[in-house]
């Protein structure tokens, strides 16, 4: 080994990184990593804490030691959850593009695209300034933060380094002590929830509740503390007990345990609930750990058979799990005659999920150690969609994390500080809107991340928006309409431009056309008497004044009313089939549509665009039968086609496949879509008969073409009888 003098460069490492370089781990370190990972990603490892080490040369935290012992703890905190060794690597290296002189490509180059990923990921939520200000913030900062982050390893090391960092908080000043303290009791401790890991919430809010209330967290615990003598006895005995009934019934591979809770929780129940502390502290709580859900239930049965159960108080979360995933039965019972017990009882996999979450459907066997990470995610979405299978409320969990890490939401900062959650594709008019009615009809410009900005600029999650307004000279712009995507925005402007005088509103639409007509070369004297009034049937109004009043009142949209004005000179003669629409990037004539729920079509499908009132331009599958009987009858249903889609949009649709019902089949269908790198959106199960079982699947594809393959490839099962697309037929 070599030892590089200590100006040596992140640079040189970079250009010339040779294994004589690596360092040693320090022991505990390599102690853990040895206990479940091989040689190979021992030297991964390695050459990450080296790489980290010489990038942190030389800085120190806060306590005065030097700054790679921080990483180190947030590494060994993640091998202690047995996480793969990307994320340990990340984990190592997680603020050296922070605070050094490296940057992602680096990292891509030396560790591999998932490394550095994580590292950016982890990097830009560290940027963001997460402090929740109102209640409803926090909701919508866990939810930003899962959207930034796409993947949840991202999550987990974050989590892993704010856990390092309350651990050793006392060296921080007071102030942003308090300030820390705060955002990991609303955003952190919430957020590992979330993600079901419950033993580091508890730590985080236990840590962050003793720092910002010191006094409170010592008088807590003493009292607990003073309490637990008498206390001990009847845990121990009650637990003995527990245990003899279960052996006796011949549930052998038992543990009972008394459960002590977290004092932030404690404290919380305290607050929320005025009850007084020795209430709370007197009711015992006992966690049965069995083999398998069959004990599950047996434990139930036993217990409630010596036990006298306290009534209403069963809860049956294997059968519904909660939506982080959690499962148990839960059961309060009165102990030895006097003593009220909460029960929960659980397998020895359901208690591991419930204290690590989905860090515990990362974990890294060795038994599988060529598995690759893909295949891991495979397996984590196949045991989600099983979780599903027995929960009524279908898909929950795999929803709630899945869509925030694929977000339909953009999310975004006032220049306040406050947070904003809107539809993806939504514009400075859509955010001036959101925050107030007002702020949104005196809107006249705005600024993104501080520069002026377009108001049809497509926001990004991350961004600050600044509007800004005028009380004076104000007109409200009709032609808005095209910019906006969310409801709210929509009404609004609609509201007010029917405010508008009749006589107004004409004038404006006249402006509009004209000026619509001119981008084409076209005047409105060009079209009299019969064209004009083709043209006029073919949209479906009376008049030219009827057509111009709804255009200024935000009825009709500008461009498409155009377009009818062009295509209608070119058919002056007898043709009577309505030209086209085009959607080209998912916008028709720089409107963005929206895709039907009804019949969900793709790309490729034969569509046909409604021209709604309300929502705007809606595309509905051909065959759908919401828009089958007036096609060719009502001029605001009008025959579509694909032009290209530059953004990569991924369409959703249904299908149905029906299998005959063996076991795990559900699972290796989740890997057909996963190896065609297809996201499923949720799974509705329903049992057919006892031999065959239908499933109800959402999937998002790129085109028709996609959808084609993948179908082909469900249909290529042995288990498959059928596979169908779901349109809303009649
Ligand atoms: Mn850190």
């Amino acid at each position: 080994m070599v030892i590089l003098s200590d100006q040596v460069l992140p640079s040189t490492l970079i250009n010339n990184f040779s294994k004589e370089y690596y360092l040693k781990l320090p022991p505990s370190f390599y102690k853990e990593v040895r206990s479940y990972l091989g040689y190979k990603e021992l030297k991964k490892i390695q050459k990450a804490y080296t790489f980290a080490f010489y990038s942190h040369d030389g800085q120190l935290r806060q306590d005065g030691s030097k700054y790679i012992t921080h990483p180190v703890q947030v590494a060994q905190i993640l091998l202690e959850l047995r996480m793969d060794p990307d994320t340990i690597c990340a984990a190592l290296m997680h603020d050296v593009l922070e605070d050094c002189d490296v940057n992602k490509q680096n990292l891509t180059k030396l560790f591999g695209h998932d490394v550095a990923e994580i590292v950016d990921g982890v990097s830009k939520l560290g940027k963001l300034d997460i402090t929740p200000k109102k209640e409803n913030d926090a909701n919508n900062l866990q939810k930003m933060m899962l959207a930034m982050s796409k993947d949840v390893r991202v999550i987990l090391v974050k989590i892993c380094d704010r856990l390092h960092n309350m651990r050793t908080i006392e060296h921080l000043p007071r102030s942003k002590q308090i300030k820390k303290s705060k955002e990991t009791i609303e955003l952190y401790g919430p957020l590992a929830l979330r993600i079901g890991m419950q033993d580091i919430r508890a730590e985080l809010e236990d840590l962050a509740f003793k720092c910002i209330h010191p006094l409170r967290a010592s008088m807590l615990e003493s009292a607990i503390k003073k309490s637990s003598g008498g206390r001990k006895k009847i845990v121990g005995k009650i637990r003995k007990e527990l245990k003899r009934h279960l052996k006796s019934n011949s549930i052998d591979e038992v543990a009972v345990k008394g459960r002590e809770k977290n004092i932030y929780s404690i404290y919380r129940k305290i607050k929320s609930k005025h009850k007084p502390f020795s209430e709370i502290l007197d009711v015992y709580g006992f966690r049965i750990l069995v083999d398998s859900i069959d004990d599950c239930y047996r434990s139930l049965g036993i217990i409630h058979n010596y036990f006298s159960p306290i009534e209403n108080r069963f809860k049956d979360y294997i059968a519904i799990p909660k939506s982080n995933g959690y499962q148990a039965l839960h059961t309060s019972l009165l102990a030895l005659n006097a003593f009220p017990i909460e029960v929960q009882i659980q397998t020895r996999d359901m208690s591991e999920i419930a204290s690590f979450g989905i860090a515990a459907h990362w974990q890294y066997k060795t038994k599988d150690k060529d598995v690759n990470s893909e295949l891991r995610a495979t397996r984590w979405l196949s045991g989600l969609i099983d979780l599903q299978k027995k929960s009524s409320d279908s898909s929950e969990f795999a929803q709630s994390i899945k869509t925030d890490l694929d977000s339909n939401e953009v999310f975004l900062f006032s220049p306040k500080g406050d947070v904003y959650a809107l539809r993806k594709g939504s514009t400075p008019i859509d955010f001036a809107y959101e925050v107030h009615t007002d702020l949104g009809d005196s809107i006249i410009g705005c600024k993104v991340n501080r520069y002026d900005a377009p108001l049809n600029i497509e926001l990004e999650t991350g961004q600050t928006v600044e509007i800004i307004t005028s009380k004076q000279n104000y007109e409200l712009d009709p032609s808005w309409l095209n910019y906006v995507v969310t409801s709210k925005a929509r009404s609004a402007i609609r509201a007010n431009l029917r405010k508008q005088k009749i006589s107004d509103a004409r004038k404006a639409g006249k402006v509009m056309l004209e000026s619509e007509l001119k981008r084409g070369g076209k005047t409105l004297n060009e079209y009299r008497g019969g064209t004009l009034k083709k043209i006029l049937n073919s949209i479906g109004v009376t008049s030219l004044n009827k057509l111009m009043t709804d255009l200024g009142l935000g009825k009709r949209t500008g461009s498409i009313v155009a377009e009818r004005f062009y295509s209608g000179l070119q058919i002056r003669e007898g043709i009577e089939e309505p030209k086209p629409v085009l959607i080209v990037d998912n916008k028709i004539e720089s409107v963005r549509v929206r895709f039907a729920k009804c019949c969900l079509p793709v790309h490729g499908d034969e569509v046909v665009a409604h021209s709604d009132t309300e929502r705007g331009m809606v595309v509905h599958h051909r065959r759908c039968k919401q828009v089958t009987p007036f096609i060719s009858k009502d001029a605001r249903y009008m025959p579509a086609i694909w032009g290209e889609n530059k953004s990569d949009h991924a369409y959703k649709v249904r299908i149905d496949v029906n299998t005959k019902d063996t076991l795990g089949v559900l699972s290796e269908l989740g890997s057909v879509f996963a190896r065609a790198a297809i996201n499923i959106g949720s799974v509705n199960t329903k049992t057919i008969d006892k031999k065959f079982a239908g499933f109800e699947i959402e999937i998002e594809v790129q085109d028709k073409q996609e959808l084609r393959k993948v179908m082909q490839k469900v249909r290529a099962q042995k288990f498959t009888t059928s596979c169908k697309r779901k349109i809303n037929e009649k």
